[in-house]
């Protein structure tokens, strides 16, 4: 199941984030502030798996800057 990691944009938290196959598109909540503007990082075990084989639901690419979400 994989675990993603999420930075609040708000309070600079990162927490992870389980998602399940049902719930992929689903944003979660910063646990401190409960923002809901997160930025979705990929953990490092999942890049270990992510070129090949699984087909990641990334939306931008991890290692750019942040383009003009907000
Ligand atoms: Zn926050």
């Amino acid at each position: 199941m994989p675990i993603y990691e999420y930075q609040c944009r708000d309070c600079s938290t990162l927490f992870e984030h389980l998602t399940t196959s049902s719930q992929d598109s689903e944003t979660p909540k910063c646990p401190k502030c409960a923002s809901r503007h997160v930025q979705k990082r990929i953990s490092a075990s999942a890049m270990r798996v992510g070129k090949k084989g699984t087909s990641l639901p990334v939306a931008g690419s991890p290692c750019s800057a942040p383009s003009g979400f907000s």
